[in-house]
Order: C-alpha cells, then sequence, then structure tokens
C-alpha cells in the first residue's frame, strides 16, 4: 500500500504545511511518498526562464515546455504507470469521486501552472504515454496551482488506506452519498442559550439514525438542491420521500 506523489512548482516551499497534522504522519509512516521538486531544477540558462510571451499574442505569459519535458521524462521513467494531474480553471470539477479515483493510482504527477498556464503541448505530449487529468478546485481563478494541489492532496491522503485512525469517519461525511453531512454536537449540553436537540441524547440508535438522515436531506435540499436531484432515486426510502 502507499502512494508516491511528485509535484512540479516554481514555488515547493508553498507545500511547507505537508510536514503538519495528519499528512506529515502519512509522509512518516510512508503511506504518502511526497516529493517536491523546483521547476527551475529543469532549466539551463543563467536567469533559469520557464515562460514566454503567448503565440497569437495577449496578456501574460506562458510556461514553455522544454523544462516541463524533462521534469516529467525524470520523474516518469518510460513505461511506468504514472497519472499526470494538472490543476487549471479550464479542467473538469474535482470532486470527492475524483479524489478517490486518484487515491487508488500508484504514483500521481501534479504539475503547478503559474502565469497564464503551461503551453498545451506538455499535456498533449504526456498523453501519449500516460493518462492525464485537467482538474478544477471551482469556477474561479487562483494566481497558481500550488493551492489547488494542496487542496487535492489532503482529499486525496484522508481516503487512502491507514491514514485515518477511524475509517468510520469517512462512511457518513458529507458526499460520502451524494448527501451534505448533518449537523453536529458536543458538550456542554447548554450553551448560550442554545440546547442539543434533545433526540441525541435519547440513547435511542434507531431514532438517532433517522433524525441525522434527516437532517442530511433537509440541508442538502436547502443549500444543494443539485445534489439532490442528482440522487438515485433506488436510494431513497419511503420515510425519505415523505420528508
Ligand atoms: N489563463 C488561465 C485560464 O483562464 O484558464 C488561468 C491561469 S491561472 C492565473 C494560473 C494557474 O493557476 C493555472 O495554470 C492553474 O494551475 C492555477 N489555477 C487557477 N485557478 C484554478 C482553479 N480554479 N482550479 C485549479 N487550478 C487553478
Amino acid at each position: 500500500t502507499g502512494i508516491r506523489v511528485d509535484v512540479v512548482s516554481i514555488f515547493p516551499e508553498y507545500f511547507a504545511p505537508l510536514e503538519l497534522s495528519l499528512i506529515g504522519r502519512a509522509r512518516t509512516t510512508g503511506v504518502l511518498d511526497l516529493r517536491l521538486h523546483d521547476l527551475r531544477g529543469w532549466t539551463h540558462d543563467v536567469h533559469r526562464t520557464v515562460d514566454d510571451t503567448p503565440y497569437g499574442g495577449g496578456p501574460g505569459m506562458v510556461m514553455r515546455p522544454e523544462p516541463w519535458g524533462q521534469a516529467l521524462d525524470e520523474l516518469v521513467p518510460q513505461g511506468a504507470p504514472a497519472r499526470l494531474v494538472v490543476p487549471t480553471p479550464a479542467g473538469a470539477p474535482f470532486t470527492q469521486a475524483t479524489a478517490y479515483e486518484l487515491a487508488a493510482e500508484p504514483h500521481l504527477v501534479f504539475a503547478c501552472g503559474r502565469y497564464e498556464g503551461i503551453d498545451q503541448r506538455v499535456l498533449d505530449h504526456a498523453a501519449e504515454r500516460m493518462p492525464v487529468s485537467e482538474v478544477s478546485l471551482g469556477d474561479y481563478v487562483l494566481f497558481g496551482g500550488e493551492v489547488a494541489v494542496l487542496v487535492m492532496l489532503e482529499a486525496i491522503t484522508r481516503l487512502i488506506p491507514g491514514v485515518l485512525g477511524n475509517a468510520d469517519s469517512l462512511a457518513d461525511e458529507s458526499h460520502a452519498h451524494g448527501l451534505l453531512e448533518t449537523p453536529v454536537y458536543t458538550k456542554p449540553q447548554s450553551w448560550r442559550g442554545h440546547d442539543v436537540p434533545d433526540i441525541l441524547r435519547s440513547g435511542d440508535h434507531g431514532r438517532i439514525a433517522r433524525w441525522r438522515r434527516d437532517q442530511a436531506l433537509l440541508r442538502t435540499a436547502s443549500r444543494r438542491p443539485d445534489l439532490l436531484a442528482a440522487l438515485d432515486p433506488a436510494t431513497l426510502d419511503k420515510r425519505d420521500l415523505a420528508l
């Protein structure tokens, strides 16, 4: 078990938080073999140039293909199984389902774009020898792919077997079954005039489970009607439909 991840960026310092907390522990236990690389290490001029003006004109700069090509040649030897993941606002949406797919891969290579992005030929050439996923965090534009990769790595690492102490946490959380998670409470029972719902202290596990399911459905209906509409009707019971 375990997964190898290479991240290529002109700002490897962005990834310092990956030493911390559960990702840091996954790295020390070897479940996550994470290696950070400075793209400029694959340049050969004194200025360590990685960008140039866009063909066809327009504002901004584009990342030149040569350093990326060399990086991928070195990180993914011919025939080795790896998937290239390229964050871009023009990509397919990154979802929990994407995280599950990527967590099942033996080797991921993340290419962090900057400026107006990476010369398209890098992706087209890579696709001749490995699967390539262009993924977007959401419908907004960031300065670079680094933060997107931090987000994706958190979502992916949580799903690698052995990373979460209690794998049950994965079963009912938001997006596990196409529903948002129910509200959660802890002690004290009464706080600033707000009480924990009685049912959660009833000890009646059947009724608690039903209440949680109702809350998840109601929340999803009000906040994410798109998720509710996408649910397979076969997963709904009579009580759900009555709600
Ligand atoms: N010109 C590009 C476009 O309109 O599609 C935007 C480039 S953006 C300023 C620079 C880099 O940030 C992108 O190459 C990508 O790596 C990253 N990025 C920006 N927004 C993102 C998003 N929503 N999801 C994933 N990556 C994003």
